[in-house]
């Protein structure tokens, strides 16, 4: 193969092909074997996404090769980073405005003239190929995965199903059913799982990418054929009883009420799974008709709610080794991660046993992130357990995740003085001290800050960087990166009770527990919270954070904040002196031993039951924002959606807030402190609020 040009990017070379010619976000060209070359590069961002231009740019190598019909038309990604993260989220906002339906026809046009194309089509995969990015390689005849790639679909977290054919191109390749799953879950395929569930052809390493191509392009590669299961599922019957059970397990996570999109999901394929051109009908119709709930407008701001705060820990945090201080529960998780996204790590315990957890819990955490042996072998190999403390005087940052104890960390910082690294960082765990009290015994209080990451590290977020008084600019920022390069969301405070999270949760978990000692039942509380959209009820979540921590973080609050908080419940403290601690004891308000519970209740409780447990969590959100501890309404809306899950649907309790109305909560809440004492009298800090 002549012409065939190799493109260093970084480390990576990427088999290009005859794609050497830049023609808009496409680089293009035909090889000697007389195959068309389409390699992605969108303009201006190193991730490419399936935008208006790509596709009318598409549309014209598609006619130029129908017009001169290459040997094979080959399409890739000349990105580094992977194929295609989906459609452009920015552009989806335009097209709930205006002539989305006409956009998206155009759009599956070029999909089909790609289908038809009378050469073999092959689309090269490395790394995700998500949402139109997977569309647009599901149009092709063959896929080739380099190692490592991903396909997915997570149009439903952003309100949606796929809109570019994906509804009926997946179901008629793979099992109709896993094909089902995977666009109902949003959850991603990696290579092993793509290869056998028949996404992928083929899986080469990306040297063998052009034998591979050329091969295929030879007609070396068999198409799959689809197997009983699918030719079932033509008849309607089949589909329907395969409906009904899809739709009565989507109701228990996504219920229709919050999250329509699934559920549209489903109605088009049972109305339309064995007719494709009323399949690609009703797709289009869907996918605009849900581009204009509130839902989706409100998913799709959550994802730029992320990025606002991944924008906040871009830099360069000068971290390489990081030492933790503690392995229990979070430290052993803190070490976990940063070791995992390639920090050095020591990690240090006054108790041998944890050490040795923390390299358990490391491997475990590696699996369920789907890493090879070689980056698992390479994370454990940059993690290491230091009972005596060597790493204290190597480390850029220090995290103390000591247990809370004002006393016991005060003497953890006095042992400290004289052994760190010039320039080296302090942060504290805490979620209830006052980082500028624990500042007062750190070696150095410009270079110490609060970093409260939450349980479980690896599958939260969030992480408040807590600035205190004296902490000095470059040390708020270098903990902000630091977060972003371990893959967290920083949220820059500043030192308050509780910081944003737990300042807002605390009387939301408070309250739920003054109605269970009046009488409402636990089931019924914690229904009325899912049935908001909250992802676990407060009982439930009082459970899992372990009621001595949830006893201990309210009475701190109640002992700092100036605002009347709910009184500490009696049944509360009565569980943990009887140590009953929640999941981790196997028993707390429920009983754990058999798993996670459902609580579900028929009983709806009060009929203020909902208000008086979300609108003090809004009040608290308004005061924090009032005092300037969070930089702005958006950051408390992400805060609170990447550490809690708050009902994302509804975009963040000040999005809610602002759907219902300021004045009508302000009005609610001045009912409820009416009804039920001035814990809930509204914030001062409503009326700035317009
Ligand atoms: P933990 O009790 O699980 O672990 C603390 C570890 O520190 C233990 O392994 C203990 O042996 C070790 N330790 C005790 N004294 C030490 C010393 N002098 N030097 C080194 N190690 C020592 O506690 P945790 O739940 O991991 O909490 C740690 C910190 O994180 C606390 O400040 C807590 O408030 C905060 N935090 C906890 C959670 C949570 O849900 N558990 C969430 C957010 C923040």
């Amino acid at each position: 193969m002549t012409g065939h040009v190799l493109n260093f990017l970084g480390e990576t070379k990427l088999e290009l092909g005859a794609a050497q010619d830049r023609s808009g976000n496409w680089r293009t060209g035909r090889d000697d074997a007389g195959i068309l070359w389409l390699a992605l590069d969108k303009v201006g961002t190193g991730t490419n996404t399936i935008s208006e231009p790509v596709i009318r740019e598409l549309e014209a190598h598609v006619a130029a090769a129908e017009a001169d019909l290459p040997t094979a038309l080959v399409i890739r990604s000349a990105k580094t980073g992977g194929f295609a993260a989906g459609a452009d989220i920015g552009a989806l906002g335009d097209m709930a405005g205006s002539d989305g339906a006409g956009l998206l026809q155009q759009g599956h046009d070029v999909l089909d003239r790609i289908e038809k194309l009378r050469c073999p089509t092959i689309c090269v995969v490395h790394g995700a190929a998500l949402g139109a990015g997977f569309e647009l390689a599901l149009a092709c005849d063959f896929r080739i995965a380099v190692k490592g790639a991903s396909f997915g679909f997570p149009e439903v977290l952003l309100g949606l199903h796929p809109g570019l054919g994906g509804t009926f191109r997946l179901p008629a390749l793979i099992d109709p059913v896993e094909a089902m799953t995977m666009m109902l879950s949003g959850k991603t395929a990696h290579t092993k799982r793509a290869k056998s569930l028949g996404i992928a052809d083929e899986v080469v390493e990306e040297r063998h990418v052009a034998a591979a191509v050329s091969a295929a392009a030879k007609g070396g590669l068999e198409k799959q054929e689809q197997g009983l299961k699918a030719r079932a599922f033509q008849f309607e019957p089949a589909r329907s009883l395969a409906a009904r059970q899809m739709r009565s397990q989507t109701e228990k996570k996504a219920p229709i009420r919050h999250y329509p999109a699934p559920h549209a999901l489903i109605d088009l394929w049972e109305d339309h799974g064995d007719d494709r051109a009323a399949m690609q009908k009703g797709e289009i119709e869907s996918f605009t008709g849900l581009l204009k709930t509130d839902t989706s407008k409100n998913l799709r701001r959550v994802f730029f709610l992320r990025q606002q705060l991944r924008d906040a820990g871009r830099g360069d945090d000068g971290i390489a080794h990081l030492h933790v201080i503690g392995a229990g529960a979070m430290g052993a998780e803190i070490a976990a991660v940063a070791a995992i996204r390639g920090k050095r790590v020591t990690l240090g315990d006054v108790k041998n046993d944890p050490l040795g957890r923390a390299m358990k819990r490391t491997a475990e955490i590696c699996e369920k992130q789907h890493l090879s042996c070689t980056e698992t072998r390479d994370a454990l190999d940059r993690l290491m357990p230091d009972p005596r403390g060597y790493g204290l005087g190597l480390a850029d940052l220090v995290i103390e995740a000591a247990p809370e104890d004002m006393d016991l960390k005060e003497k953890i910082y006095g042992g400290l003085k004289g052994r760190l690294k010039e320039g080296a960082i302090l942060a504290s765990n805490t979620s209830s001290l006052s980082v500028d009290a624990l500042a007062g015994h750190a070696p150095d209080k410009a270079r110490f800050a609060g970093l409260h990451f939450f349980n479980p590290v690896s599958r939260v977020d969030l992480v408040e960087v807590i600035r205190g008084a004296e902490t000095d600019d470059k040390t708020a920022d270098r903990l902000a990166a630091f977060c972003g390069a371990i893959g967290k969301l920083p949220a820059r405070v500043t030192d308050y009770p509780g910081f944003i999270v737990n300042r807002a949760l605390m009387p939301y978990l408070m309250e739920a527990m003054v109605l269970m000692d009046e009488g409402v039942s636990k089931e019924t509380i914690d229904a009325a919270a899912l049935r908001f959209g909250m992802p676990m009820g407060p009982i439930t979540l009082a459970d899992h954070v372990g009621l001595d921590i949830a006893l201990h973080v309210a009475e701190s609050l109640r002992g700092t904040l100036d605002k009347p908080m709910p009184e500490i419940s009696d049944s509360l403290r009565r569980k943990v002196d009887e140590g009953d601690l929640g999941k981790k004891t196997g028993k707390g308000f429920y009983d754990w031993s058999d798993g996670t519970p459902h609580p579900d209740s028929e009983d709806k409780g009060p009929k203020d039951l909902t208000d008086r447990l979300i609108l003090p969590m809004l009040d608290a959100c308004v005061e924090v924002l009032r005092k300037g501890i969070a930089s702005d309404a958006d950051q408390v809306d992400g805060a609170m959606i990447f550490a809690t899950g708050w009902a994302p649907f509804r975009g963040g309790p000040m999005q809610y807030a602002k759907a219902r109305g300021h004045d009508e909560i302000t009005r609610r809440l001045e009912q409820l402190a009416k009804d039920h004492g001035p814990r809930f009298a509204p914030d001062k800090g409503w009326s700035d609020l317009g």
